[in-house]
């Protein structure tokens, strides 16, 4: 008996629903409209005193049982939802998102192509020191049939007394020994006012952690025609990660790699920790190639390799790694940067994991 009765009170159930989503929909159709009209009209599609009112309006012929702020809490998703469907549909995915473009974003730098299925390596001393310097780790990586350089000509050191890098005078370096070894330049620029002049020097303009919500130097950076590697802010979400991303792009860059290279936690035994998991999220919420930087997440020599087959595990598209042919003298990193022979074991280990796939480069037309 007692199930019968139930039965019939879904069904009314039901049928109030089928009512409900009828004129949910109506009402989406006419908030379409208003739309429409406000737009023709160039007034702002949200408008807090009419939704007051429609919420004043409701308190006020609500009989129960629901009390006002359940009510309001209702309408106030469904005052969300309709104004959602008024606006653009860029207001609805970003521009870096799969849901907007669902094939990989592949970039090309200097024939080599990052995003597309193979990996690379990025690697190169913390900062730029000299000329010498930058050529022995150069010499290394074209030995290991790499095609990628970095090394930081503007420092953002977290005191003001240590030292804060060569300037353009780095970038000069980088692009001679770039030049001669047939390489690409990675490098950070932390002032917008530099990038007319980095782009002259690097392939890839690096924004760091520190950087990553500036604003201005994002949009910078977006309104240049050269690829953008963007480095995961110090305390960051994946979400405003992906934000600074649709920054760059917004203003005109489509050509942005995100890196992840760990995060603040409570955690002392490593520098930073490393968000594994942010990779295969990046990937699929974003289409942008995704890099993991075994050097500042861990900043621990015993666990590069460790956390860069776990990199390339769960699906990056590349690694970037600190050497240094002297890393007792560094100027930075000093601890924690990969010497030459290191490296080399490294990148043998690397390769013999059966876990690196490097990307294919074809050759550079200089
Ligand atoms: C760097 O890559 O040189 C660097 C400073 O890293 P991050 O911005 O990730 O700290
Ligand atoms: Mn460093």
């Amino acid at each position: 008996m007692a199930n019968i009765q139930i039965d019939e009170l879904r069904e009314k159930l039901d049928d109030i629903n089928l009512q409900l989503l009828d004129l949910i929909n109506e009402r989406a159709e006419l908030a379409k409209e208003i739309g429409r009209v406000k737009k023709a009209q160039g007034i702002n599609r949200f408008d807090p005193v009419r939704e007051r009112k429609m919420l004043d309006l409701l308190s006020e012929k609500n009989r129960g049982p629901f009390d006002t702020s359940t009510l309001q809490h209702i309408f106030k998703e469904i005052f969300k939802a309709s104004l959602e469907l008024q606006e653009d549909d860029h207001r609805k995915a970003l521009l870096v998102s799969r849901k907007r473009q669902p094939d990989n974003t592949v970039i090309d730098i200097k024939g080599e192509k990052i995003g597309n299925g193979g990996q690379v390596l990025i690697s190169g001393p913390c900062a730029v020191e000299s000329y010498e310097q930058v050529a022995e780790v150069a010499k290394a990586v074209k030995k290991q049939g790499f095609k990628m350089l970095r090394g930081g000509a503007f420092k953002p050191r977290t005191s003001p007394y240590d030292f804060q890098g060569l300037g353009e005078e780095g970038l000069k370096i980088l692009k001679q020994v770039a030049d001669e070894y047939d390489l690409a330049v990675v490098s950070e620029i932390v002032n917008p006012a530099d990038i007319e002049m980095a782009v002259k020097y690097v392939d890839v303009i690096q924004i760091g952690a520190r950087n990553m919500q500036n604003f201005e130097l994002l949009k910078a950076a977006g309104s240049v025609d050269k690829p953008v590697l963007l480095k995961r802010g110090l305390s960051a979400t994946i979400q405003e990660f992906i934000n600074a991303a649709e920054y760059i792009v917004s203003n005109g860059n489509t050509q942005v790699m995100l890196c992840e290279r760990g995060i603040r936690t409570y955690e002392k035994a490593t520098r930073n920790t490393l968000d594994i998991t942010a990779v295969p999220i990046l990937k699929q919420e974003t289409h942008l190639p995704v890099l993991v930087d075994v050097t500042h997440s861990t900043g621990r020599k015993d666990l590069l390799l460790p956390a860069a087959k776990a990199g390339l595990a769960i699906g990056a598209d590349g690694i970037m790694v600190e050497v240094h042919p002297d890393p007792a003298v560094a100027l930075s990193d000093a601890a924690q940067q990969l010497d030459i022979p290191q490296y080399e074991k490294f990148v043998d280990d690397l390769k013999a994991s059966g876990l690196f796939n490097p990307a294919k480069v074809t050759p550079s037309t200089l």
